[in-house]
């Protein structure tokens, strides 16, 4: 359902050319866990934010669905982002003064759903996540993992094909770390999940596959769990 053709992106900061991704080929299917592993600075964030339609890629093709985003207009990006998209980081970016409710309906405002749409799906995403029992707390209320939760309810609220997790556990204990991954792995039997993360155990223990960054390059995509011959 996404595919990287040969994609380049090249930072230019003064006399200095980063080359971030350097012709980076590689396809997903509809549900797939994806852990993305690598040093810092090898490319990972350049990745998602361009799967993600947030920075565009110089040269090279992303397709979605089959449909070539090499012609793609602004408009078109947008609506990609908003419809298609969720993010998710390892900073919960949720407003202070809100209630997580008003956070998740929040994650709404640009797709265009009517008030009374967006306050029931907020509320279904907030029980998915397990926090039907805390709606109407402000986020300093609540613990890391807790608010870890709420982000991942505002990237749900349109319910995107493709759920983009930059650390979402970086910030986060290690038992609060494996529920957040409990959360994430049953949320991809729905839609593509794509995770850059430091933790190579949680890669092992939750992806369906590991995709290995180093300088700009994809050096290894691998099954984890289906390397074990079969009996
Ligand atoms: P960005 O994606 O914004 O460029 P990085 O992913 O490189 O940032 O790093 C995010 C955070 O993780 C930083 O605070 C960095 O110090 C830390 N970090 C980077 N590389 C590693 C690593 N290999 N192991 C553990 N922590 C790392
Ligand atoms: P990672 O997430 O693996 O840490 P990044 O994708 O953040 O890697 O960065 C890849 C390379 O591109 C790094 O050398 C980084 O310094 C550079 N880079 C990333 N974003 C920018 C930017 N906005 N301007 C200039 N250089 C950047």
């Amino acid at each position: 359902m996404l595919e990287l053709q040969h994609i380049k992106k090249t930072y230019h900061v003064g006399d200095t050319e980063t080359k971030a991704l350097d012709d980076v080929s590689v396809a997903f299917r509809e549900k797939e866990f994806v852990a993305v592993l690598g040093p810092s600075g090898s490319g990972k964030t350049t990745f998602l934010n361009i799967i993600g339609g947030l920075d565009r890629y110089d040269s090279g093709d992303l397709l979605i669905k089959g449909k070539h985003t090499s012609d793609f207009k602004d408009s078109d990006w947008d609506a990609y982002r908003n419809n298609s998209i969720g993010f998710v980081f390892q900073s919960y970016n949720l407003i202070g003064h809100l209630s997580i409710v008003a956070n998740v309906e929040l994650g709404m405002t640009l797709s265009g759903v009517p008030k009374e749409e967006k306050h029931r799906r907020a509320l279904e995403v907030l029980e998915q996540v397990g926090l039907k029992d805390h709606l109407h707390k402000r986020p300093n209320q609540l613990s890391g993992g807790q608010m870890q939760r709420v982000a991942i309810a505002r990237a749900l609220a349109n319910d995107p094909e493709i759920l983009l997790c930059d650390e979402p556990t970086g910030a986060l204990d290690t038992s609060t770390s494996v529920q957040i991954m409990d959360l994430i792995q049953k949320l991809s039997a729905e839609r593509l999940v794509i995770m850059v993360t430091h933790n190579p155990q949680l890669a092992e223990d939750y992806a369906d596959r590991i995709i290995r960054f180093q300088d700009g390059h994809i050096i290894s995509d691998t099954h984890p769990h289906q390397e074990r011959p079969k009996p």
